[in-house]
């Protein structure tokens, strides 16, 4: 595209003077002026006003004259129609100017809004999407997502670099993506954001754990469900049925993943790179417990635990309450989520 820069002289008013004593044909006439304001503009679009220009013209023998050659009287009056001209300055003529603040205030706009959702984008990936990528040695390219699996995201590498992050937009044609294939796991994505590890037996899930990984996942950019391998501990669910109540549970919400851990919840935490250790409170004798766990936890390693009040709906529920339940032949179905599922026994 051409841009030409220029200004250009648009006639905003004209008048006259009367008792005008015309130096030129020496006639007692009137005076007609024109006043004419110059623009920039940019192509066609005028950008904004710059100065004024006052033509004056004797009635009666057409004249134009210039206004030093006026008398002091009638001079004094077109300076005062040029000065008092700025009410004559038609709007339009700001039309580039108001066009540019709007496209800063946009620019500013999206700038601030592709950086609150470029977490949802990167956590959210969706196939035939086009990431803008900044490359180690300070130039663009883009990467266009091809697959997503449960665990992976396949993308296509752009041949081209440009050097300014808006160029990524002209290099992003079909020709440009070549055979380099590259694959992301999931967690690398996720490993740019704040992410906490919710630790626990998960025998089974329950509403309340429910409620509190979802209220995480409004906190936290992932949610990392751990079940904790205890050798010495009876489970009434096998690993892999819990494991699957809680993946099933969470089908839709890719912020949330499931993994199983042996070992103390710090060195995990520390494995993830993850910050923090979100927890459910039930009531006091929770808050007695996982307070010294806390404690413990922040002088080992300063992870962080963040601790969320159960909803009043599900604070009774506990798993050894929804185990006694199943035990004793009851309606358990109101205490889990639906994923949890009671193989009958043959
Ligand atoms: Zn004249």
């Amino acid at each position: 595209m051409l841009f030409i820069l220029g200004t250009k002289s648009h006639n905003v008013k004209n008048g006259q003077i009367n008792n005008f004593d015309c130096p030129k044909c020496s006639n007692k006439t009137q005076l007609n002026y024109s006043l004419f304001r110059r623009y920039t503009h940019v192509t066609l679009i005028p950008l904004f006003p710059v100065d004024k220009e006052i033509i004056v013209a004797c009635n009666h023998c057409e004249e134009i004259i210039a206004v030093n050659d006026l008398q002091e009287i009638t001079k004094a009056d077109i300076n005062k129609i040029r000065n008092e001209s700025y009410s004559a300055t038609p709007l339009w003529m700001y039309a580039g100017t108001v066009v540019i603040i709007l496209a800063i205030i946009f620019g500013i706009y999206s700038y601030l809004n592709n950086k609150d959702n470029s977490k949802a984008y990167l956590t959210n990936p969706i196939e035939g999407d086009v990431y803008n990528l900044k490359l180690s040695n300070g130039f663009y390219t883009t990467q266009r997502i091809d697959k997503i699996t449960n665990d992976s995201i396949f993308v296509t590498a752009n041949d081209y670099n440009a050097y300014l992050p808006y160029e990524t937009d002209d290099i992003d044609k079909p020709e440009n993506y070549s055979n380099s294939k590259v694959k992301y796991s999931k967690k690398e994505v996720i490993v740019l954001f704040n992410k906490a590890v919710f630790p626990g037996s998960f025998d089974p899930i329950t509403l309340g754990h429910y409620d509190i990984i979802k209220r995480g996942v409004s906190l936290f950019d992932e949610v990392i469900v751990a079940i904790g391998i205890n050798a010495d501990k009876k489970y009434m669910f096998t690993l892999e049925d819990r494991k699957k109540f809680i993946e099933d549970a969470f089908k839709d919400e890719p912020k949330v993943s499931v993994i199983t851990y042996e070992g103390l919840t710090i060195d995990l935490c520390r494995k993830l790179d993850a910050d923090f250790i979100l927890r459910g409170l039930r009531n006091p004798a929770d808050f007695e417990f996982e307070k010294a766990i806390a404690h413990t936890n922040r002088k080992l390693s300063q992870i962080e635990t963040v601790f969320l009040l159960t909803a009043s709906k599900t604070s009774y529920i506990s798993s050894s309450i929804v185990r006694d339940v199943i035990r004793n032949g009851g309606d358990y179905t109101v205490l889990v989520p639906e994923s949890v599922v009671v193989k009958k026994e043959k």
